[in-house]
């Protein structure tokens, strides 16, 4: 019983910024303006919904100043990165207008009496009263670590106690009409941009032929495969469509199942051999807790993945958490993207410098996603991006911000 109730407080215990290798903070810092830019951004390549075809989308970019003991000022910005409408999780242009609203005044109530900022925790505690609106909290706590890492001359990636100097990365392709179509994308990713891995986005009927299709030319590629929960994990023919993809050597099959069903991806799924990746489905430590649980009792620490997402997870403390809970129960990890600008893209290469994100990203596509981007992305080569140096994310002023 007493063995059963440590393992207990192990699997449930939080992580202090030292334990976890993160350089936090600790000088007196006073919140002395807090806002927000808002910016219409033109798509390369229009974003394809089910509900539609969108040529823009709005990124916000919250901007924090501090004041030091000194009396010197400091500004550190951040990117929150909805989509247009709820499609990915209830998050949207709306919402996170909605909820910076309410986000950005918590940052400097109180006035000029009010008592510093000490670290992160002291940082989250002023904005935690907020429930979800996790993309909207990540943008915010963003613009902390810029301006940590400009107060201590140091790249975010050393904060946050990443060691990589460049980090593997990967693409992401959306569904296509027809396998051909798919094959020309996929052949421009491995052959021209000669990305570490390949994902491609799947659903019921556009699965097996198309995966075979991509293993039949490229039959040593890194491989992944994202369903963004579209198969019914209750459904005998779904069921033996995924287990079937067994026989393409994925490195994962992603989020096939609903984004509130964590306990049937380990029990249902525990007899693919082929390692289920958690999305939508990881909210939080909480979820990356309650999945590691189920996979030890259904299925196997080694055949879960989690893809970490800071904004859906509410920021990069939090990401590194999860990335820490998993390394110590050996599961692997990687980091997806949400239509990033410049910006978030580069704060999610900082991330995956961390030695426990032992997984390639999705921070490359077949061309920039913005005509106009607020500042250059870090520098690709033969599936690495090299992780900026600079302090701060090191993109030096983001233009017209
Ligand atoms: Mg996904």
């Amino acid at each position: 019983m007493i063995r059963a109730a440590q393992d207990a407080a192990q699997a449930t215990r939080d992580f202090r910024p030292e334990e976890i290798g993160v350089v936090d903070n600790t000088e007196p810092l006073f919140v002395q303006e807090a806002s927000v830019h808002q910016r219409e951004m033109k798509l390369r390549i229009p974003f394809e919904s089910p509900r539609g075809r969108f040529d823009t989308l709005v990124r916000f970019y919250p901007s924090l100043t501090f004041r030091l003991a000194d009396g010197s000022l400091v500004t550190g910005r951040g990117e929150c990165s909805p989509l247009s409408a709820p499609w990915y999780s209830y998050e949207c242009h709306n919402s996170v207008a909605t909820a910076l609203g309410y986000l950005i005044p918590s940052l400097t109530a109180g006035g000029p009496g009010q008592a510093p900022v000490t670290g992160i925790d002291s940082f989250i505690r002023r904005y935690r009263w907020v429930q979800g609106h996790p993309t909207a909290k990540a943008g915010v706590e963003g613009a902390y670590w810029d301006a940590v890492g400009k107060i201590h001359g140091m790249a975010v990636s050393r904060l946050w106690g990443g060691s990589r100097q460049s980090v593997e990365t990967g693409t992401s392709l959306g569904l296509e009409p027809t396998i051909q179509a798919l094959m020309n994308k996929v052949a421009i990713a491995v052959e021209e941009l000669q990305v570490a891995r390949v994902k491609v986005k799947i659903k019921p009927g556009r699965d097996l032929d198309y995966v075979a299709a991509i293993r039949a030319r490229y039959p040593a590629i890194r491989l992944q495969v994202d369903a963004n929960g579209a198969y019914d994990l209750f459904r005998p023919a779904h069921l033996a469509t995924l287990k079937r993809l067994d026989e393409f050597n994925l490195m994962m099959i992603e989020q096939p199942g609903p984004n509130d069903d964590i306990i049937d991806h380990a029990r249902t799924l525990a007899g693919l051999a082929t390692p289920i990746c958690l999305d939508e489905s990881i909210l939080g430590l909480a979820h990356a807790r309650h999945a590691i649980e189920l996979w030890k009792q259904y299925s196997d620490l080694t055949k879960l993945v989690i893809n970490i997402k800071p904004p859906r997870v509410g920021g990069y403390f939090e990401a590194i958490k999860i990335a820490r809970l998993c390394f110590l129960n050996g599961v692997s990890v990687w980091c997806g993207g949400m239509y990033e600008s410049a910006l978030g893209k580069t704060a999610n290469v900082h991330f995956s410098a961390r030695a426990e994100v032992d997984l390639p990203g999705d921070h490359v596509s077949l061309a920039p996603y913005f005509v106009d981007d607020v500042a250059d992305s870090p520098r690709y080569g033969a599936g690495r991006l090299r992780v900026p140096t600079g302090p701060g994310w090191g993109l030096g002023h983001p233009r017209g911000l």
